[in-house]
């Protein structure tokens, strides 16, 4: 039978109908070729009844409409029962607590908890339904009925509400006089039996199944001549035809892909073109052209919201419109808006802005955002296309913009004009269904762009095509000499997907797959094999991303199966590839352990890196960077030697202190850490001493531990009140609610700690409340001069001084009894110790860190001389730990004496330049980023 009409599955199965048929113009005179979705467009704008057919973009615009407005009733109908509730209840505190709740629910979009969540996911799943479904009898008769709403409903779950969803979809796309594409299919096959002539012939060609689409338009024109091909890909895979040759490569991983690729095409194709055939081509572009000597091609896909204009436009709309997001999450929107070539910022404005809201945890974001709007008219316009409706008429500002900006290549420029012309049609489709801009980002957000790549333009050898699998499979027979098929592992040829919700919410209108997923890849494959000439190579990952075994996919073993003699005999799959013997030769591999370590960025990792090569490269220039550095950071500025805690670090270990103080690799942003609370409970310390001072109460003790407290308490709410005025960096900023109660956790934290407080050296008290040795008047320390500021300095009425260093939580290390161990510990108070003395004049016994606030372990560690006070004056401490001897080198005198001696020398080699790891005890090195240091001790 010579067909009028010959039906293909897609556009490229089209295209290669009729390559194949050029050979023999006669063969496809007055025939015409096409899919069916085409047919039908084409027949409806010649018989249908005026409406036209909806598009895609149409289509997700209106169910993002429907979905919002739904969500938008279900939350003003909780708010409006609260209220009534509030009316009749006469309960004002219960009402205004649950009004409060969904004033909440309502700000950031979410439903009072029972109510459904009219999330995006009805969107995808009542889109996918209608492109697959609609306009069949099946489903419209369900939709005519009713679906949760109706009365006797006995929908399941959700499924219910998606049947009243469609149903106010259909009658709102009849108002806009639109139609769906398969209904229009069924009702010219009702109703237009002009356009089908009896007898005409129709040729559903390729192989594929019918869809349900085709199925219920065939039924309705008994007497339309159709021929179906015969269906491929029921049976399982044979070996590949006589003349090609089938190969494997098999990256260890995702890293090691890219290079093996690139082994593969010069290895079997170095004189011929080559088409890669995957999941994601632009993707694998971008990672195999810069390898590849040869010209290459790619086109596919790309997410909107990774495009730049695109990213930028999609958060500034959720910095300025998302409800509930808090002004630290809409400032980091904003931060990265700025970075955008469409904000109109220089890259070092951009910058400066980020540093000022990093470095400033109260910046407020409408402050920052009318800053960046006088900086920049550009950004004002970005901000009215992403908020205003109607401000699409901006967007040709952004498209010169873009075509400007040549320098960053012109893929980069194409990427940008797609994105912003799937901007202007979602605009448009906007104005057509009445929509808010919202639902046109939230379509937006899921959209994709169409984009080609190219590298190597002008080289002379063969070139590399990247495509996605379909459609390499349709390329015309022999077209290729080779072939490289990828991703033939189970997650990416998946068979599950049968009893998904969308699968079983068709199932129920009676609507079974017509195809079978098995049967699709296998044709994948026959297509693939059929385009090569001369090599088929099938690629499979080996461990997926979290390096667990990436199994292989079904047709990959169909594929393998159908070259074994027996392949019920495990035996024969026994080897390293476990493949046949005859297939075992043909097989490529790749591990990725090298490259992963080109995967390291960021500051730390480059400050690690840097550091690393000045023991392993002492010639490397990096090396002299280095050590220039050290000596820039630890500099004897006037004499001044480091603090005693940068002194502590170095004395650690050297190469540590280069890590953590001499390259700064803290980050930007103003913290809320250990650092800041106790800078806050230094603060709150120093206050309640002077506050007790004044009342003339020289300590704390036992029974004055509730005036205590009662004082604490004021001075932690006053010193609370006055953070937001001080500089970042010397503050506790709370933006939270949550912040804020854990700075009250703290409080009474410290509020427990006082019975401690008041045990503590009951014959002391404390006489400097953070007592700085200024850089003026420095004293003389290990050869240089020593500057700092001590937190506490308790003293006797015999001029007897303990140092006190209030810590977090300290530790065995701290205490003189670890220097009895290991001839080593921490030095900090010890160097304070001599410090004081020569500051003072005071006789210095004992050099004490005390944890101020209450939680669990030693209250007391550090180093005191036991003719001056005993174990009974230090509550929660390992008393023996921290008694010296009476003389000898662990005397406290002894003890102060060897660490000056130390710190002499640390200096000395300070001075030197001398970075090399050389841990004092192993326990510094749990703390230590550099996790591939040789001298590592743990
Ligand atoms: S791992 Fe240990 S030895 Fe190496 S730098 Fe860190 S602290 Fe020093």
């Amino acid at each position: 039978m010579a067909a009028q009409v010959v039906l293909l599955a897609s556009g490229a199965e089209v295209d290669r109908f009729r390559q194949m048929g050029a050979d023999d113009p006669q063969s496809l005179f007055g025939v015409e070729v096409t899919t069916f979705p085409r047919w039908i467009e084409g027949l409806w704008a010649r018989y249908g009844d005026g409406r036209a057919i909806v598009g895609r973009v149409q289509r997700r615009m209106l169910l993002t409409r429907l979905v919002r407005e739904r969500r938008e009733a279900v939350l003003a109908d909780g708010l409006a029962c609260a209220r009534q509730r509030g009316a009749t209840s006469g309960s004002a505190e219960d009402d205004a607590a649950s009004g409060g709740r969904l004033a909440d629910a309502a700000a950031i979009g979410d439903p009072p908890s029972g109510d459904i969540a009219w999330s995006p996911g009805f969107v995808r799943f009542a889109d996918r339904v209608l492109q697959v479904a609609a306009g069949l009898p099946a489903l419209e008769d369900l939709v005519a009925r009713g679906g949760a709403s109706a009365s006797g409903s006995d929908w399941p779950d959700n499924q219910g509400l998606i049947v009243d969803l469609l149903r106010q979809y259909a009658a709102e796309l009849r108002g806009a006089g639109l139609v769906e594409g398969g209904e229009a299919a069924q009702w010219l096959a009702v109703n237009a039996p002009c356009a089908f002539p009896a007898g005409l012939r129709v040729r559903h060609a390729g192989g594929t199944p019918l869809t349900w689409h085709e199925q219920a338009f065939f039924e309705r024109l008994p007497h339309v001549r159709l021929q179906v091909d015969p269906l491929q890909g029921a049976d399982v895979l044979a070996p590949v035809r006589a003349g090609v040759r089938l190969s494997f490569a098999f990256p260890a991983g995702a890293y090691a892909r890219p290079a093996l690729l690139a082994q593969t095409i010069e290895r079997l194709a170095p004189d011929h073109d080559v088409v890669v055939a995957c999941a994601d081509p632009v993707g694998l572009f971008e990672a195999l052209a810069p390898g590849l000597q040869r010209p290459c091609f790619a086109q596919g896909a790309r997410p909107y919201r990774r495009t730049s204009f695109g990213g930028a436009l999609i958060a500034l709309h959720e910095a300025i419109a998302k409800p509930g997001l808090s002004d630290a999450e809409r400032l980091v929107l904003l931060c990265d808006v700025l970075r955008s070539p469409f904000a109109g910022l220089s890259q070092k404005a951009a910058r400066s802005v980020e540093q000022q809201v990093r470095g400033d945890r109260l910046t407020r974001f409408d402050d920052v955002l009318a800053e960046v709007r006088a900086a920049s008219e550009l950004f004002s316009q970005l901000e009215e296309v992403a908020t205003q409706p109607g401000a699409d008429v901006l967007l040709g500002v952004f498209e010169d913009r873009a075509r400007r900006m040549t320098g960053r290549g012109g893929h980069w420029v194409a990427d940008e004009l797609a994105a912003i012309a799937a901007t202007r049609q979602t605009c448009y489709a906007a104005y057509q269904g009445a929509c808010t801009v919202e639902d046109c980002i939230g379509t937006l957000r899921e959209a994709t762009v169409s984009v080609a790549r190219s590298a190597g333009e002008g080289l002379t050898a063969p070139t590399v095509r990247i495509m996605g699998r379909t459609a390499a499979a349709c390329l015309p027979p022999s077209a290729v000499h080779t072939v490289i098929a990828c991703g033939f592992e189970q997650a990416s040829l998946p068979l599950g997907g049968a009893d998904d919700a969308v699968t079983l919410f068709l199932e129920r209108c009676g609507l079974t797959s017509p195809d079978d997923p098995l049967a699709a890849q296998r044709r994948m494959v026959q297509g693939l094999e059929a385009a090569a000439r001369c090599n088929l190579v099938v690629e499979r990952l080996l461990r997926d991303e979290s390096a667990d075994e990436a199994y292989p996919a079904a047709v990959f073993e169909e594929l393998v199966d159908a070259y074994r003699d027996d392949p019920t005999n495990v035996d024969e799959l026994r080897n390293e590839h476990r493949l046949p013997a005859c297939l075992d030769q043909r097989a490529f591999d790749r591990g990725e352990d090298l490259l992963v370590e080109n995967e390291c960025r960021g500051p730390r990792l480059e400050a690690v890196a840097l550091a690393n090569s000045c023991e392993r490269e002492p010639d490397d220039p990096l090396h002299a960077a280095a050590v220039s550095q050290l000596r820039a950071v630890g500099r004897l500025d006037g004499g001044l030697i480091p603090s005693p805690s940068a002194l502590e670090a170095y004395v650690e270990c050297p190469r540590k202190w280069l890590i953590t103080r001499g390259f700064r690799t803290d980050g930007l942003d103003e913290g809320f850490g250990p650092a800041e609370r106790g800078t806050f409970a230094h603060r709150v310390l120093e206050l309640l001493y002077s506050r007790l001072a004044e009342r003339g109460v020289p300590r704390i003790v036992p029974a004055g531990v509730d005036e205590a407290a009662s004082l604490l308490r004021e001075a932690a709410a006053e010193v609370e009140a006055e953070q937001a005025a001080l500089k970042p960096g010397s503050r506790l900023a709370a933006r939270t609610l949550f912040e804020r109660k854990e700075v009250h956790g703290l409080v009474e934290s410290m509020v427990r700690h006082l019975p401690d407080e008041a045990a503590l050296l009951p014959r002391f008290r404390p006489l400097h409340l953070e007592y700085q040795i200024s850089r003026e008047s420095p004293v003389s320390y290990a050869g240089g001069l020593l500057a700092g500021r001590i937190d506490r300095i308790d003293v006797d009425d015999q001029g007897n001084a303990v140092v006190i260093d209030y810590k977090s939580s300290v530790s065995d290390e701290h205490s003189v009894g670890f220097w009895r161990a290991h001839q080593t510990g921490k030095v900090q108070a010890l160097v304070y110790a001599r410090a004081v003395e020569r500051a003072l004049g005071l006789n210095v016994v004992g050099s004490l860190y005390v944890r101020a606030v209450k939680a669990a372990g030693p209250v007391v560690a550090g180093a005191l001389d036991p003719r001056f006070a005993g174990p009974a004056d230090l509550p929660g401490s390992k008393a023996d730990a921290v008694m010296c001897d009476m003389e000898g080198p662990l005397s406290f005198r002894g003890l102060v004496d060897e660490v000056e001696q130390r710190v002499a020398y640390a200096l000395e080699c300070l001075r030197a330049g001398d970075v090399a790891p050389r841990p004092s005890w192993s326990g510094v090195c749990a703390s230590c980023p550099l996790s591939s240091c040789p001298r590592r001790e743990n």
